[in-house]
């Protein structure tokens, strides 16, 4: 009447509860043959015992299943046993095909979703998944990619370090801090680490003395995202101090200028364009710094070469003096001491925006699960792409 796919079980019938879940109440078809201790035959029924265990659920319903087994003993070396059976787990109360499910589902669900899924507990779906992380860790190593990108995320008050394949787009390492020895140790533990050709970082400087001391003259990048985000950063200042400065009532008007003056010229939407335009007749303080910022990008958006780089931003550093405008000043500084690998880019183009976007995979994971331990994350984040995707739908068969 009722088929569960579990050949090994006669069931004899089926409960349903309040909640919808299901009860199958089953009897094993055969007996145990042998003592799992010595591996006698002669072994004997010592008394009736049930087993409950949980299962893949049947559409929306829970599946809950009663195992009307025995214990048995064992005349020959006299310990005491239970059965054994091929579809479930021995250590969980859970089906193997249902532990198989939830170790898949960790890389997707938080453990809370996934618990209240099947109708287990917490402990028991981080249980499962730790295992099962230690067991795909083991096989796990990170391989050299053709270009490196380091970065970090910030988890649990603390930077993690992140490694990535830029060009395979994927994490191939999280490492629990980012300092220089830690990096090193990566870094010198990568099989074939001399294949590196490029790598790729933000201004951080234990990354470029690792990458130094352990892969000797790569060249090293400073991603032009980084760099506008310094510029930014200093566009933002201005903003805040004369934020301060200000009236209340003047204060909303200068919050959307946020937005006006970060975006990028050629990012903006005619009206924006005709806003900002308003806001800088405004503020003319904005005036200056806002034109400076819109130079700087405009060497990456239109020069081709390194010397053509080089040279437009010499002439970018004029105007700041030739306007006398300081509040670039320690930006300035800040090109000077990474100069080398900022102008790199225009040799390497090779962005960390690819890994910008892993670390918000990381984030949401962060986000999702308070409790999730440093490995638990970062089988997250390793493993995710490689077990949990499925193929694209295929409709031909195997055949
Ligand atoms: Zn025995």
């Amino acid at each position: 009447m009722y088929d569960i796919g579990l050949p090994e079980f006669e069931i004899l019938k089926r409960e349903t509860n309040k909640d919808n879940d299901y009860t199958y109440t089953v009897v094993p078809k055969a007996a145990m043959k042998w003592c799992p201790e010595c591996g006698s035959a002669n072994i004997v029924k010592h008394k009736k015992h049930n087993r409950i265990i949980r299962d893949l659920n049947e559409y929306e319903h829970r599946v809950g299943i009663i195992i009307q087994g025995h214990r048995y003993k064992c005349k020959e070396c006299q310990s005491y046993f239970g059965e054994d059976f091929d579809a479930v787990d021995k250590s969980e109360r859970l089906t193997k095909r249902l532990k198989t499910m939830v170790q898949k589902e960790c890389f997707e669900k938080t453990f809370k979703v996934i618990a209240e899924q099947y109708g287990i507990s917490q402990t028991s779906v981080k249980r499962v998944f730790d295992e099962y992380i230690k067991e795909i860790s083991a096989d796990y190593k990170a391989y050299a990619p053709q270009v490196l990108g380091i970065d970090e995320v910030h988890l649990h008050s603390q930077y993690c370090g992140v490694f990535v394949d830029v060009l395979g787009q994927r994490v191939i390492e999280m490492t629990k801090d980012r300092n220089k020895v830690t990096v090193k140790e990566f870094l010198a533990a990568l099989p074939d680490n001399q294949e590196i050709e490029c790598v790729t970082m933000d201004m951080w400087r234990p990354y470029k003395d690792a990458v130094r001391d352990v892969l000797g003259n790569v060249p090293i990048v400073i991603d032009k995202f980084h760099i506008v985000k310094e510029l930014n950063k200093t566009l933002e200042d201005i903003r805040r101090t004369l934020r301060k400065d200000m009236e209340k009532g003047n204060r909303v008007s200068l919050k959307n200028m946020r937005f006006l003056l970060l975006t990028g010229n050629d990012n903006l939407s005619q009206r924006q364009s005709n806003q900002l335009k308003l806001l800088l007749n405004e503020y003319p303080q904005f005036n200056v710094p806002y034109q400076l910022k819109e130079a700087f990008r405009d060497i990456y958006l239109y020069c081709t070469t390194r010397e053509e780089a080089k040279q437009a931003y010499s002439e970018w550093i004029k105007t700041c003096h030739d306007s006398n405008c300081t509040a670039y000043d320690s930006f300035i500084d800040m090109v000077k001491n990474w100069h080398t690998e900022i102008f790199n880019y225009f040799d390497y183009r090779y962005t960390n925006a690819q890994t910008e976007s892993l670390n918000n995979v990381i984030r949401e994971t962060d986000r999702a699960g308070r409790g999730y331990t440093f490995e638990v994350l970062r089988a997250k984040i390793l493993f995710r792409g490689s077990i949990a995707k499925k193929g694209k739908f295929n409709y031909k068969g195997n055949s």
